[in-house]
């Protein structure tokens, strides 16, 4: 049994065909996924696929693309939305200085928005940073002086020092489709510097399929070729992996119940 922590089930790749892909994730042994939002605009497209599907939860949050289009979305928005018992993170949040798409300012003023929900919550804050190491560093290490609040790195692909100070300060490490190719000999490395009790697995979802799917579509019956490749890396077998990234999932996303 896995769980995908990251997927995004509301994207227009998977409108003609929602019910199989949840049903294949199921039959991959993918027990529960979390369809992330990007958009809080789009909330309520999010919130009925999960209430659509038992084992999909969701999230609440602006991706840092979108950063500047919702600077009208307040903590407390964040806090009143993420109440219904499908939503289980707060996010994605963060910085992408990879893209830019959003000016940086607007990207980290969203970013501590969120993480004030995440504190106000106790819900997991999941984290999106791209060639941002330096200043997400920095931002968490000061909003946790403020306060502690949980949170992940998801897909994660940042350096060594942003895995280390994410798990000093408490957060979890998300490994992606990214960890099965070739060239992440690097990233490989990083894993084996995660703590057993702070890595989980995702697929982020139509986005990195991870290999032998590379450059397809991916979906959340792939993240078990993550999971392998994690498992590898660190040495350990696959139903261990499966019971590591599990019972860590649970860990971090406390208000999704087992079902
Ligand atoms: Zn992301
Ligand atoms: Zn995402």
């Amino acid at each position: 049994m896995l769980i995908d922590t990251h997927c995004h089930l509301d994207f227009p790749d998977f409108e003609a065909e929602r019910d199989a892909v949840v049903e294949r994730a199921r039959e991959a042994g993918v027990a529960q996924m979390v369809t992330i939002s990007t958009r809080v605009k789009r909330f309520d497209t999010i919130l009925a696929i999960a209430e659509k599907y038992p084992n999909v939860f969701c999230s609440v949050g602006t991706h840092p693309h979108n950063a500047d289009e919702e600077l009208d979305v307040t903590a407390d928005d964040l806090v009143r939305l993420s109440a219904h018992s499908k939503v289980v993170a707060i996010g994605e949040a963060g910085l992408d200085y990879f893209y830019d798409n959003a000016p940086r300012d607007a990207q980290a003023e969203g970013l501590r928005r969120h993480i004030a929900a995440a504190r106000t919550t106790g819900l997991p804050l999941v984290i999106h940073s791209r060639s941002a190491d330096d200043d997400m560093a920095a931002i968490l290490t000061e909003e946790s002086g403020k306060g502690a609040f949980p949170f992940l790195l998801h897909c994660f692909s940042a350096g060594p020092d942003l895995a280390r100070i994410g798990v000093e300060l408490g957060g979890y490490v998300s490994f992606s489709g990214i960890l099965t190719f070739p060239k992440s000999e690097e990233l490989r490395d990083i894993a084996r510097t995660v703590p057993r009790d702070r890595m989980i697995v995702e697929t982020d979802a139509p986005y990195l399929a991870p290999k032998p799917f590379r450059g397809k579509r991916n979906e959340p019956a792939y993240v078990a070729h993550t999971a392998e490749v994690l498992a590898q890396a660190i040495g350990v077998s696959s139903e261990e992996i499966a019971e590591i990234t599990t019972e860590n999932a649970f860990r971090i996303f406390s208000k999704m119940p087992r079902l």
